[in-house]
C-alpha cells in the first residue's frame, strides 16, 4: 500500500470526513457510502480508461472465486479454451472443469514455465464459450507485454483475463478483453475487495445453479449492492485509485506514470541479476514480469543466509514461492524505485562478502 493512503486512511479512521462515523461503521446503503463508491469507480474508471461498454463490479471472492464465478456466468456449460502459463491459470483451468469442459489450448508446461507459447500456436476452439489467460503470472513471474488479438487467431471467443498481481501497473487494452478480474489485495488494496470489468454483451450467459450474489448481471444491475460489497476495501482502493491518479513520471500521469515507474524498477533488477554470476533468472527476457520477479542464488546452501541478512537490512518477505524455490521480489505499483535500489545494494554487499 502507498504510506500516503495509509496515512490517509488512519486520519479517517474514526470519523470520515465530519460524519462521525468510520467507513466500517457505514450503512452500504447510505450517501456517504454512496459517494465512497461512486467516487471509486469513476476513478477506477479514469485510471485505466475502461470504456462506456464495461462494467466496472466491487465484489468478494477473490481470484480463486472468479474461477468458479467467471465459468458459471461466461461458460454456458460449453468448451472454454486455457492458456496455461504458471500456477494461477493451471488453477484456473482446475476449478473450470467442475462448471464445463475446460480445455488447454497452450501451455508452457516443458519449459516450467519460463517462457510464454507462442499464441500462433495456440490450439484455439473457434466454438469456445471464452478463452482464459493469466495476464501476470505471479509466481513464475511471466507478463504478457501485449494481450492476443483473438480475432486474428481464428477465435470468436471473448478473452478472459486474471490481472490480479499487476492491475493498475500498465495500461489495459481493452479492445481485446471481454472480461478482466482481479484481487485488490496485490496492487490496489487491503485483500477483501474483488474487481471484475465486464462487458455489457457477456451479462445475460449465467448458468441457472450460478449463485445470485455472483451473477453478473444481478450484481451489474444493483450497481455492486446486491448484497452487502466490501466497503472498507472499495474505501481503499478508492483512496489508491486518487493516489494512482495523481502520479507523475516528466510528462506521464496516472497508470503511464506507474508503467514508466515499473520499467526502470524492472530494468534495475533484472540487470544487475544478469550482470551477476552468483545469481540467476529463469525467465525468457521478453515474457519477464514488472511486478514479480523470481531468482535464485547459484549456490542454494546459501539461501537461508541470504534471507536472514535481508531481513535485517528491512528487506522482507524475499522468499521465492514454495512451487518454484529461490527468492522472490514482488515490485508491486507501491514500492517505490528506491526499494529496489535498497535490495540490489544489499544483493550487491552480499555477493562481494561471499565470492
Ligand atoms: C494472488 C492471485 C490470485 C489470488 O486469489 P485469491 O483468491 O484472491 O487469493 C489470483 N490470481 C493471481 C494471478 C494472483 O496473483
Amino acid at each position: 500500500m502507498p504510506e500516503a493512503v495509509l496515512r490517509q486512511a488512519a486520519a479517517d479512521m474514526l470519523d470520515w470526513q465530519g460524519s462521525g462515523m468510520s467507513v466500517m461503521e457505514m450503512s452500504h446503503r447510505g450517501k456517504e457510502f454512496g459517494t465512497i463508491r461512486d467516487q471509486a469507480e469513476q476513478d477506477f474508471r479514469a485510471l485505466l480508461a475502461v470504456p462506456d461498454e464495461f462494467h466496472v463490479l466491487f465484489m468478494q471472492g477473490g481470484g480463486l472465486g472468479e474461477n468458479a464465478i467467471v465459468p458459471l456466468n461466461l461458460s454456458r456449460g460449453a468448451g472454454v479454451d486455457f492458456v496455461v502459463t504458471g500456477s494461477w491459470s493451471a488453477k484456473s483451468q482446475k476449478e473450470a472443469q467442475r462448471y464445463c469442459r475446460a480445455r488447454v489450448a497452450a501451455s508452457n508446461a516443458d519449459s516450467r514455465h519460463t517462457a510464454l507459447p507462442a499464441p500462433s500456436s495456440w490450439q484455439l476452439d473457434p466454438d469456445a464459450a471464452y478463452v482464459h489467460l493469466c495476464s501476470n503470472e505471479t509466481i513464475h513471474g511471466v507478463e504478457f507485454q501485449e494481450l492476443p488479438d483473438l480475432q486474428a487467431l481464428g477465435s470468436r471467443a471473448p478473452l478472459v483475463i486474471d490481472f490480479s498481481s499487476h492491475v493498475a501497473s500498465r495500461r489495459v487494452d481493452w479492445r481485446r478483453v471481454g472480461l478482466a478480474f482481479g484481487g485488490a489485495q496485490k496492487n490496489l488494496g487491503p485483500a477483501g475487495l474483488t474487481i471484475v470489468v465486464v462487458r455489457d454483451e457477456l451479462l445475460d450467459r449465467a448458468l441457472e445453479i450460478c449463485p445470485s450474489a455472483f451473477n453478473y448481471r444481478l450484481v451489474a444491475d444493483n450497481h455492486s449492492m446486491y448484497n452487502t460489497p466490501p466497503t472498507w476495501g472499495i474505501y481503499m482502493a478508492g483512496l489508491t485509485f486518487r493516489w494512482l491518479l495523481a502520479q507523475a513520471e516528466g510528462d506521464l500521469r496516472g497508470v503511464d506514470a506507474m508503467a514508466e515507474r515499473n520499467r526502470r524498477k524492472a530494468e534495475l533488477l533484472y540487470g544487475y541479476i544478469d550482470a551477476s554470476p552468483f545469481y540467476f533468472n529463469e525467465v525468457a527476457p521478453e515474457c519477464r514480469s514488472r511486478m514479480n520477479v523470481p531468482f535464485f542464488l547459484r549456490d542454494e546452501s546459501r539461501n537461508a543466509d541470504f534471507l536472514e541478512g535481508a531481513r535485517q537490512a528491512g528487506l522482507l518477505q524475499l522468499k521465492g514461492h514454495k512451487s518454484v524455490g529461490g527468492m522472490r521480489a514482488s515490485i508491486y505499483n507501491a514500492m517505490p524505485l528506491e526499494g529496489v535500489q535498497a535490495l540490489v545494494s544489499y544483493m550487491r554487499e552480499f555477493e562481494r562478502l561471499h565470492t
